[in-house]
């Protein structure tokens, strides 16, 4: 059987679109037909070389919604035709970092869409202990973009950023990781203060339950202000180290400052800094799969709202100019729709 997907030829070259033979799964393995499939900041990231250059040719792809259509020799036949969200981070089964519940860490982690071949893609041949299961199942574009634009922000906030009600939260970058910082801050009782640039993207802030919005051109003091002097969980969601070393000015005293926002440049700060005023600065990085499983529901709920983000579609072939879109500003998020899934009666 043959399948579409996209590859990235080289860091910066132009998206190609090919048609591939779809590999059988192997033992442990499942084969998922990708439903949708999320273009996200990474991906830029991605293209522009952030992740290196250790696979390529490469399909990116790694926030998708998908089915699964056959599992390879002994596993259970159960799973087949069960609505999937891909977990994108495969850790070796005997990590111990991933049998704590962490398998977003560890040295030998491999990522779908940096590592492996990822979902701007038909099908994809996954390890089933990638798989989270969704039942019942969900729309998969909410599901597409719950596997990463909420899962990101909910693990920084809950098992990073340890936010507790009533406690003051500011969310600087208002983009596909941020807006739904804000949303997820708002339904575990903080009051948001949304820090941002574009008038739209703070209006979106406002909507989705910031309690004040604020520029940052304005300046650190300005938002320390509007905050009303104290902030206690900083999230930082913009890829500039002059950000960072905002998200550093404006936390109070033995705040939390979480750092999201993907930069490989550095920053200062000052030892003292971190001690005189008890700052503690850490790092999240993606989410789990329970996280994934959490926000579904919270999506099932409706505590969590996705139109914000669902709203672009465009077929799996148009990768590229959804890239272009996020480039430049002009979406929060585009998902890449396999058409062919969404109309099986056009299959070859
Ligand atoms: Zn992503």
């Amino acid at each position: 059987m043959l399948g579409l997907a996209v590859v990235m030829p080289a860091v910066g070259a132009p998206l190609r679109v090919i048609s591939r033979e779809v590999a059988a799964p192997g033992p442990g393995e499942a084969l998922v037909r990708i439903d949708a499939c999320g273009v996200c900041g990474s991906d830029v990231f991605l293209h522009e070389g952030g992740f290196g250059s250790a696979k390529l040719p490469v399909v990116p792809g790694h926030e998708a919604a998908g089915r699964v259509v056959a599992v390879g020799d002994g596993a259970d036949a159960d799973w087949v035709g069960t609505q999937v969200a891909l977990y994108y981070i495969d850790a070796p089964p005997d990590s111990p970092h991933a049998l704590a519940g962490h398998e977003n860490v560890g040295p030998d982690i491999r990522r779908m869409g940096v590592d492996v071949d990822g979902a701007f893609a038909e099908y994809v041949v996954r390890p089933l202990r990638t798989l989270v299961p969704i039942v019942p199942e969900i729309d998969p574009l909410d599901l597409a973009v719950a596997t990463d634009a909420l899962a990101t922000p909910f693990h920084a906030l809950t098992s990073v950023g340890h936010v507790q009600p009533g406690e003051t939260l500011a969310v600087i970058g208002l983009g596909g990781i941020g807006s739904n910082a804000v949303q997820i801050g708002h339904h575990l009782g903080a009051r948001v203060i949304a820090v941002g640039r574009g008038e739209a993207k703070l209006a979106l802030a406002a909507k989705l339950g910031a309690d004040v919005t604020v520029r940052s051109t304005d300046g650190a003091d300005a938002v320390v202000a509007a905050a009303g002097g104290q902030i206690d969980v900083v999230l930082q969601c913009v890829g500039d180290p002059a950000m960072d070393r905002f998200a550093v000015d404006i936390a109070g005293y033995r705040a939390r400052v979480v750092l999201v926002g993907a930069s490989l440049a550095r920053f200062e700060v000052a030892a003292t800094e971190l001690i005189w005023r008890e700052l503690a600065l850490l790092g999240s990085r993606a989410f789990t799969p329970r996280d994934i499983a959490d926000v579904v529901d919270l999506v099932r709920t409706g505590a969590l709202t996705t139109a914000h983000l669902t709203s672009n579609t465009r077929p799996m072939v148009e990768a590229q100019q959804a890239l272009d879109d996020l480039r430049r500003g002009s979406v929060l998020r585009t998902i890449l729709v396999n058409e062919a899934a969404a109309h099986p009666g056009r299959l070859p």
